[in-house]
């Protein structure tokens, strides 16, 4: 069971990963890759930089971090 203190760094680190994709997303020349986790094989959209291939990212479904390829 999570305690009360790691439910509100849970909830922090959601807003925070929230604003940084946000960012991400508008920032011009940004490109959309579509990364199947290689976890439980859920598709995830993945916002990357023109010409960058290999992003960090989250599963959205099991939350397993990896890199697209
Ligand atoms: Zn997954």
């Amino acid at each position: 069971m999570a305690s009360k203190q790691e439910m509100r760094e849970e909830a922090e680190r959601l807003v925070r990963e929230a604003l940084e994709r946000k960012s991400v997303t508008i920032k011009h020349g940004a490109t959309r890759i579509e990364a199947t986790c290689g976890k439980c094989g859920a598709k995830n959209r993945v916002s990357a930089e023109k010409g960058e291939t290999r992003v960090r990212y989250k599963c959205k479904e099991c939350g397993h971090e990896q890199v697209t390829l």
